[in-house]
């Protein structure tokens, strides 16, 4: 079959940055007992009671095709949220559910971008955003954030990639490094996109884990509600991955063509999944902190051991699920250390050079195994970098 340029392009050839994972994969289908300090993804379940709304729901009927923008019920609440969370006024019209964030990032490049636009994202950066932006027919230009500025975007760095491009993707708490972007680094984000008129889209799937500091959406400064579109998702806030439900946020008039998107493309998330979601976040934050308090728990582990020495330095670890580590004293980089620790110790973490130039010389720790295994992996790590340089 003669392919696309599109889909045969979406992803460049050769190294995908991921080669250190599905070595460790191997691995443990060939019976090593291998830590992975490699998954995005909690180790806990779905709550029993969310799983009960949705069988109750399915029960109940909710099995056919259902509403495209979202059931009103889930849109009036993931408005309410939003609200309550950033005090800025906001309706169902001004939400789409969609089958995860990932296709909200989809649907929201898909929204302003036009074939061969540019469209700026930040480096380091989640693995999907490059050929997210390729599948839309954008061109994806990185923007460098930088380990001395705790991986925070700097408007400079914007603006200077900024001649012509149409879009900028950002991405707080982030993934990979736990930066959570400070209020004057969204306010320099917002003058850089006002500078050049760009649409601002605006990854926050990891806003209820936030350990320093508070989450901020760029949405909520002055005069950026019109041109912010918000990615969010039911993922990482309780721990419900494969239910596939998110959505985006922003001006009606964006919505309702992303609406129109919707119904070409995915036609909607099944509505057993929409009323497990809704009775979800009808269970507020306290559910939101159960689900993110394990990771509180390592972030403090993380931090206890690494001041036990001095080698191997954390980017300050504010939020998400992972800790970026700066292993540059051992002179290794990113990896040849993830590899050695692999061979040496059995124990898989992301090299930074997975996420982008800007991530040379780092380790991504993804907190998600039980405590004590954790730390016994951690300190493995850290002890493993000193032999380095000995
Ligand atoms: N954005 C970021 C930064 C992520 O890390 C992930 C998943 O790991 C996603 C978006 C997509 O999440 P989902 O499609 O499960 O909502």
């Amino acid at each position: 079959m003669k392919l696309s340029h599109r889909i045969t392009h979406l992803t460049p050839s050769g190294s995908d940055g991921w080669e250190v994972f599905y070595k460790a994969r191997r691995m443990k289908a060939a019976g090593h007992d291998i830590t992975e300090l490699t998954i995005g993804e909690h180790d806990i379940r779905t709550a029993k009671p969310i799983l009960d709304a949705m069988h109750a729901a399915a029960l109940t009927g909710h099995t056919g095709y259902a509403m495209v923008p979202g059931t009103d019920d889930l849109r009036a609440a993931v408005a309410d949220r939003i609200a309550a969370r950033t005090g800025v006024p906001t309706t169902p019209a001004n939400i789409l559910i969609t089958p995860g964030g990932q296709s909200a990032l989809f649907a929201a490049h898909h929204a302003v971008l036009d074939e061969g636009d540019t469209a700026l994202f930040i480096d380091p950066y989640y693995a999907t955003y490059p050929g997210t932006i390729r599948g839309v027919g954008g061109v994806p230009r990185a923007v460098p954030a930088h380990p001395e500025a705790g991986f925070q975007p700097q408007a400079a760095d914007i603006d200077q990639h900024a001649n012509d491009a149409k879009s900028l993707l950002i991405n707080s708490p982030n993934n990979p490094t736990g930066a959570v972007y400070s209020r004057a680094t969204l306010e320099g984000i917002a003058a850089s996109c006002q500078a050049h008129d760009l649409a601002l889209i605006s990854d926050e799937v990891y806003d209820t884990q936030v350990w320093d500091g508070t989450h901020m959406s760029p949405r909520a400064l002055p005069d950026m509600a019109d041109r912010t579109l918000v990615v969010g998702s039911m993922s990482k806030s309780h721990a419900m991955t494969g239910s596939r439900v998110g959505w985006v946020c922003g001006p009606e008039d964006a919505i309702s063509h992303m609406i129109n998107l919707a119904t070409h493309t995915t036609y909607g998330v099944p509505g057993y999944i929409q009323d497990a979601a809704l009775f979800a976040l009808s269970q507020g934050t306290a559910l939101e902190t159960e689900v993110a308090a394990p990771f509180k728990r390592r972030r403090q582990i993380t931090e206890t051991l690494l001041a036990t020495q001095t080698l191997v330095k954390a980017s300050p670890t504010q939020g998400a699920m992972y800790a970026m580590l700066d292993i540059r004293g051992t002179g290794l980089s990113g990896q040849d250390f993830a590899n050695a620790l692999l061979d040496q110790h059995h124990i898989a973490t992301m090299p930074g050079e997975s996420f982008g130039a800007a991530g040379a010389g780092h380790i991504r720790v993804a907190m998600t195994i039980d405590d004590d295994r954790y730390r016994t992996a951690l300190q493995t790590l850290l002890t493993f970098a000193a032999t380095q340089t000995a």
